[in-house]
């Protein structure tokens, strides 16, 4: 495909490169708890437990998976990464940066830079209070671990009854020091999500992108679509009007179009952005 080659060979001669990997890379979180004897045997819809408990309790299998390395839809995408991080390193492509509106994580586990990276749809690691008493975000490896202990526990002594397991589950809910209620993951669309999870991270994004200006830029917006355009599709297009250097490479299997005023600069495809990864790392 001679469009393919155009787009490494624009990669190639790049000094910069932005990549924005969209929502179709994120794993639904679904597809792994299925996968898992663990959930799939707990039954938790048979339970007393609130849509937020149970929430937690998905989220703690989800960490495991993530930290195990014995996931396999995890592992294949988490190799999909690390294969793009080696194609940029290959050819000396260190002053990069990723965007992605996932909020799988699994980036986060991959060889990217974590110092070059921003999830601003959130993160299974960060959770804040549920009802918005305040922005803070705590970190939640302690509520996983206590969620996690208790459920093998009760997979390792099998005469451990339901009821008890359940009760103890409920205990080990991470509650809101100043209203007492269950708090939540800080993941976008979550009741009163926290900027304040990624803000850090935007800031340097932010300042490397002021840097990027007249210099040969190239950006990849992978399989994005319109649930958040404020984080990739829309600044990308923004950078690419101001920057006459840079080149916009849009992959995706929907909504592909340039608008006119860039489309000098731009190199649309209509295919996944997982195929085209796949294509362009061989
Ligand atoms: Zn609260």
């Amino acid at each position: 495909m001679e469009v393919l080659s155009k787009c490494k060979e624009k990669i190639q001669e790049a000094d910069i490169v932005l990549m924005g990997f969209g929502r179709e890379f994120n794993i639904k979180r679904e597809d792994v708890l299925k996968a898992e004897d663990k959930y799939t045997l707990l039954k938790l819809e048979e339970t007393q437990l609130t849509d937020l408990e149970k929430e937690w309790i998905e989220l703690a299998i989800m960490y495991d998976c993530l930290n195990s390395g014995k996931c396999a839809i995890i592992e294949t995408r988490k190799s999909l990464y690390n294969q793009v991080a080696d194609y940029l390193s290959s050819m000396n492509k260190n002053n990069y940066f990723v965007v992605t509106t996932c909020f799988d994580d699994v980036i986060t586990y991959s060889s990217f830079d974590k110092d070059r990276l921003v999830a601003p749809c959130g993160t299974l690691k960060l959770m804040k209070c549920d009802r918005g008493c305040f922005k803070y975000v705590y970190e939640t490896d302690k509520v996983y671990e206590n969620i996690n202990g208790i459920l093998n526990n009760y997979y390792k002594d099998g005469y451990v009854d339901k009821e008890k397991m359940v009760d103890e589950l409920r205990d080990a809910m991470p509650q809101c020091p100043m209203c007492k209620q269950v708090m939540s993951a800080n993941i976008v669309k979550s009741n009163n999500y926290s900027e304040e999870g990624y803000r850090e991270q935007w800031d340097s994004y932010m300042s490397w992108l002021q840097k990027t200006l007249n210099r040969k830029l190239v950006m990849l917006e992978l399989g994005e679509g319109f649930d958040t355009p404020t984080v990739i599709r829309w600044p990308f297009e923004k950078v690419a009007a101001v920057n006459n250097k840079a080149t916009l490479i849009r992959v995706n299997e929907k909504v592909w179009q340039i608008s006119e005023d860039i489309e000098a600069k731009a190199l649309p495809l209509n295919m996944s952005g997982i195929a085209f990864v796949e294509e362009i790392v061989k």
